[in-house]
């Protein structure tokens, strides 16, 4: 595991000073490189991430205060990692599990609410998205707005980290931005065309309703 994890490993930073023919080579390797990750899986039986409830911060049994439990449990399957390089599926691959076996996790409004509750003050914000993404269905980002609105009646915010795999709906979309979410867009030189437009497309249409959108 630790020669796929070099063998996958490069910095933001290298990326930016390929030229563009380097850039289209590299995209070509990882394409490839999934394959390592396919035969080390077979070797093993994976489980399915187990579902989970979504809590919130240190008293939800989170790392850190600022942080939530993904909505979904699993991700996506190794061979479509994104840029076939994602952290969280070689150590989901590590621990025995299958990260493209996805299902929502419990979302029940009492507990996120009580743990809301227990957030320690300072701690205005709580991210969403670092094991999965919400934007694999209507559900998910439906959820994401109901964590939403959960946290504005608590004074706190939203900050939703996404490929956007899939628009919201609009009604989803519009309560996100009624509770002022702050939504980061992941992007890439490595991105497809198609990926790359439905991405920055997304980003252009929630910045016109005055909220908050980051690349
Ligand atoms: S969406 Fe995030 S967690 Fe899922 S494979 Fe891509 S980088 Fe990894």
């Amino acid at each position: 595991m630790t020669e796929v994890r070099e063998a996958f490993s490069f910095s933001h930073r290298s990326i930016l000073e390929l030229s563009p023919s380097r850039a289209r080579a590299l995209a070509e390797a990882m394409r490839a490189m999934p394959a390592a990750n396919l035969s080390l899986a077979a070797k093993q039986a994976l489980n399915a991430i187990p579902v989970d409830h979504v809590r919130l911060g240190t008293k939800g049994g989170l790392p850190f205060e600022f942080l939530a439990t993904d909505l979904y449990a699993g991700c996506l399957p190794l061979k479509s990692l994104c840029y076939g390089n994602c952290s969280q599926g070689l150590l989901a691959l590590e621990q025995g599990f299958d990260f493209g076996v996805r299902r929502l996790n419990h979302f029940d409004p009492e507990l996120v609410a009580s743990d809301i509750q227990q957030l320690s003050i300072d701690q205005r914000w709580i991210r969403q998205g670092w094991n999965s993404d919400v934007s694999f269905s209507d559900e998910g980002w439906n959820r994401a707005a109901m964590l939403a609105e959960l946290l504005h009646q608590h004074g706190r915010h939203l900050l939703i980290i996404t490929k956007v795999f899939k628009d919201p709906p609009a009604s989803a979309m519009q309560r996100l931005q009624r509770c002022n979410s702050e939504i980061r867009v992941s992007i890439s030189a490595l991105d497809s065309h198609v990926a790359l437009t439905r991405r920055l497309h997304f980003l252009h249409a929630y910045r016109l309703a005055a909220s908050h959108g980051v690349v």
